[in-house]
């Protein structure tokens, strides 16, 4: 499987379960383009954009921003890639994001081969969460990390059988250094055919 070869990946977790570290690693390691939801629309607020301001007051309550918007965001970010090679941190949240996800990848003939799930305790969550506000990301103090919590669970845990009744699910311990969750997702990986 060569770096031409079109592929997606998912890794699903909660806020805090350190999906953007491992999506950045494995993205470098694969060959593939991160695709971050959360970083884009943090940059789109820096940056001062139209979108930013609109999704500026929604993130900062710890909600979640409208599938509309995620969904016409990904498909952009979609048509710059040739091949698509794209691993997803932050998408889907949802059951219409991961349905819309569904379609984007079969028109494009890009097969979505494995959700990595990263399986955090909610108080080791936190406590990482809180930590992370202390240097600086305002919806990560600890009220806001609570309330991302419960939106998690409402909203994207449901994911988690949707993808195993898919056959795609692959659960990995994710307390531990980067390396070693690095090392467990490895030998996840090693058993999804078409990957390494
Ligand atoms: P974390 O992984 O720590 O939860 P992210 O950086 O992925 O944080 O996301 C930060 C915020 O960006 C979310 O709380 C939400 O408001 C918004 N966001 C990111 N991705 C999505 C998405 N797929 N759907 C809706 N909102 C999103």
């Amino acid at each position: 499987m060569g770096a031409e070869t079109p592929l997606a990946l998912v890794f699903l977790g909660p806020p805090g379960a350190g999906k953007g570290t491992q999506a950045q690693r494995w993205a470098s390691a694969l060959g593939m383009t991160k695709i971050s939801t959360g970083d884009i629309l943090r940059q789109e607020i820096a940056a001062g954009t139209a979108l930013g301001q609109q999704v500026q007051g929604v993130m900062r309550q710890g909600k979640l921003v409208s599938d509309q918007l995620l969904i016409e965001l990904i498909e952009g970010r979609l048509s710059r890639l040739s091949p698509v090679r794209a691993i997803f941190d932050g998408f889907p949240r949802t059951e219409v994001q991961a349905e819309a996800l569904h379609s984007l990848l079969r028109e494009r003939g890009v097969p979505l081969r494995a959700v990595l799930l990263l399986e955090v305790p909610e108080a080791v969550l936190i406590e990482r969460i809180a930590s992370r506000g202390r240097e600086g990301r305002d919806d990560d103090a600890i009220e806001v990390a609570r309330k991302r919590q419960q939106v998690y669970r409402q909203e994207t845990e449901p994911l988690v059988s949707y993808y195993a009744q898919r056959g795609l699910l692959r659960r990995t311990d994710g307390v531990g250094s980067p390396d070693q969750v690095y090392a467990r997702i490895a030998s996840e990986l090693e058993q999804v055919p078409g990957i390494c």
